[in-house]
């Protein structure tokens, strides 16, 4: 992602991973209704297909629901065949729900040597970030603001957590939650409008 990356007008996105979680997700989804901001969300399979409702209520609200993974591993961990078993496994998991998802977000954003490859062979795109709130070490909003501040700005890719995956040192995801306006208020300012990061990415390819 670069500052190029937005002719069209200044977007940024909102990007969430681990979800859905029944108790933080609805609090993420009613604040952003409240701010009129719809986002990204890379959830789960598993965690889609037994909180149906809720990717209903996401898709329902114009959000995007994108893939993140089956198993929250560590793709240098696994082999090839191994990390093409899950996606495969969550893209079916997701086509059930309806969603055809076309962006990826591997766990922890790393890649193995064919990350890439099994994106491109299951008509994948990887989807990073640019600016990390690392909300998930249990910080509060304000000092997260402070952390990405510099980083936010025309085609910025932020990166949040609307559950508690493994290794978060938190209990719960308020302190994202009150994020939001803040930082939604903060991208206005700089003259971006949050929108979803498919929508952003894909307008920017027929643009280009
Ligand atoms: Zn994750």
């Amino acid at each position: 992602m670069t500052l190029a990356a937005s002719r069209i007008s200044p977007w940024a996105a909102l990007t969430f991973d681990d979800g859905p979680d029944p108790l933080w997700t609805p609090r993420i989804l009613k604040a952003l209704d409240r701010l009129n901001v719809r986002a990204t969300f890379f959830v789960i399979a598993p965690l889609a297909l037994k909180h149906r409702q809720l990717v209903s209520v996401m898709l329902d609200a114009g959000h995007e629901v994108e893939f993140h993974c089956t198993e929250h591993v560590r793709h240098t961990h696994c082999s090839r065949r191994e990390i093409e078993a899950d996606t495969q496994e969550g893209l079916r998991a997701l086509q059930n729900l309806g969603i055809e998802p076309r962006l990826w977000r591997p766990p922890w954003g790393i890649r193995a040597p064919w990350t890439q490859e099994v994106a491109e062979g299951l008509g994948l795109r990887l989807a990073f970030w640019s600016a990390d709130t690392k909300d998930w070490q249990g910080d509060t909003a304000t000092e997260m603001l402070g952390r990405i501040e510099p980083l936010l700005g025309p085609g910025s890719v932020v990166l949040m957590h609307d559950g508690l995956g493994p290794g978060a040192r938190r209990t719960g995801c308020g302190e994202t939650v009150a994020l939001l306006e803040p930082l939604i208020a903060c991208l206005h300012k700089l003259g971006c409008e949050p929108i979803p990061l498919r929508v952003a990415l894909e307008a920017r390819t027929i643009e280009a």
